[in-house]
């Protein structure tokens, strides 16, 4: 076996981590082309495509095991969301998606209709979101299941929003809530765990149907882009919420060079994913903090813009943007501040 593999010197990747990992590979890339606009480093690529639009593209992969487990997790509903969580990281560029490729690699363990079920999903979405899909890629593979989705998008060039734009005194604005869909997770393998010791058992999902679907079905927040429109709001950074609040602010505040306050108790939680929460000894605001994959946007935007977004349902003002020297904290219920670590994703 090769030495790269075996040495005692070498770094393992759990040392850099994810992050790490993405910046070694950043820092050692080089720009050829004068129409990349940006490269890695936000949630799309930034792609020159005319005198009024940029092109927008961003990719994804799921994989069996890691990602998703089909013990609970229908195929039409995979499909459908590997296509949502892609376009919303179009949509965390304040753009527009309009085509996907998808490629998948797939075990002979499936059937030909089990494939037709993902498709059934991949199909929905687009139809939903409009967008068309224009290729990919077909493989087989040892073991498992394993998809990758490529979402094209535009955005208007004065529209475009990356994540370094935080302004001190901004506020800090999230969609939607939090949370919901790491607890629909966690009564998903809570059911696993049942049925994995009793097959005879009928998995027991009432009354989780809200947190369910943040799990199953999550969808990419294309409204929040239209309605931006609408009320001529324009966002100072955004990013969209993939592995938790925590992550994602730290995101915007390192790229932006500022930090934050946010207030525990402003934090957008629905009822449903608190209760359960409570139920399983979770503390709600860890869920919202360090859950992800809610795939709501996270954005920041001038003081001034403030009664643009005032009693909008679908906007909550969670804190703001306050020099770099302050770092990010989050203020708890009872005032103690914390400082905002870094979770995310811990694959490696
Ligand atoms: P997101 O959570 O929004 O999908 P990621 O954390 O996956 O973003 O990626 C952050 C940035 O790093 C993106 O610009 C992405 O394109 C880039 N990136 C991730 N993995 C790689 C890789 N293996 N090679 C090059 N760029 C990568
Ligand atoms: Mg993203």
């Amino acid at each position: 076996m090769s030495d790269l593999f075996q040495n005692k010197n070498f770094t393992p990747l759990s040392e850099l981590g994810e992050f790490g990992l993405i910046e070694k590979i950043q820092s050692s890339v080089q720009i050829y082309n004068s129409e990349t606009i940006k490269g890695i480093g936000d949630d799309a690529a930034v792609i020159e495509k005319n005198d009024t639009y940029y092109t927008l593209v961003s990719t994804d992969i799921l994989i069996e095991g890691i990602h998703f487990d089909l013990i609970y997790t229908p195929l039409k509903h995979l499909g459908y969301k590997a296509v949502a969580v892609n376009l919303s990281d179009i949509c965390a560029m304040n753009g527009f998606p309009k085509q996907i490729l998808v490629s998948i690699a797939v075990s002979n363990r499936f059937t030909v209709e089990a494939i037709e079920e993902l498709y059934k999903g991949i199909l929905l979405a687009c139809d939903k979101y409009k967008v068309d899909l224009v290729g990919g890629d077909t493989s087989t593979i040892h073991k498992g299941m394993v998809i990758s989705v490529t979402a094209i998008g535009e955005v208007e060039k004065e529209k475009i929003v990356y994540r370094n734009g935080a302004k001190e005194k901004d506020l800090i604005v999230v969609t939607g809530d939090l949370g919901g869909a790491y607890m629909g997770l966690q009564i998903l393998e809570r059911e696993k765990a049942v049925f994995l010791e009793n097959p005879k058992i009928q998995p027991d999902l009432e009354g989780n149907d809200y947190i369910l679907e943040r799990q199953l079905k999550p969808e990419a927040r294309k409204d929040i882009i239209e309605e931006f429109r609408r009320l001529e709001i324009q966002p100072s950074s955004m990013i969209d919420i993939s592995d938790g609040l925590a992550s994602e602010i730290l995101h915007i505040c390192k790229q932006s060079n500022v930090g934050c306050e946010i207030y525990e108790e402003k934090i957008p939680i629905d009822p449903q994913t608190y209760d359960r929460a409570r139920q399983f000894i979770i503390d709600p605001t860890t869920c919202a903090m360090n859950g992800g994959e809610d795939y709501e946007l996270l954005f920041t935007l001038p003081l001034k813009d403030y009664d643009k977004i005032k009693n909008h349902p679908d906007f909550t003002v969670i804190g703001y943007i306050t020099e770099p020297a302050k770092k990010c904290h989050l203020i708890t219920k009872s005032g103690t501040v914390h400082p905002i670590t870094a979770q995310g994703w811990k694959h490696f």
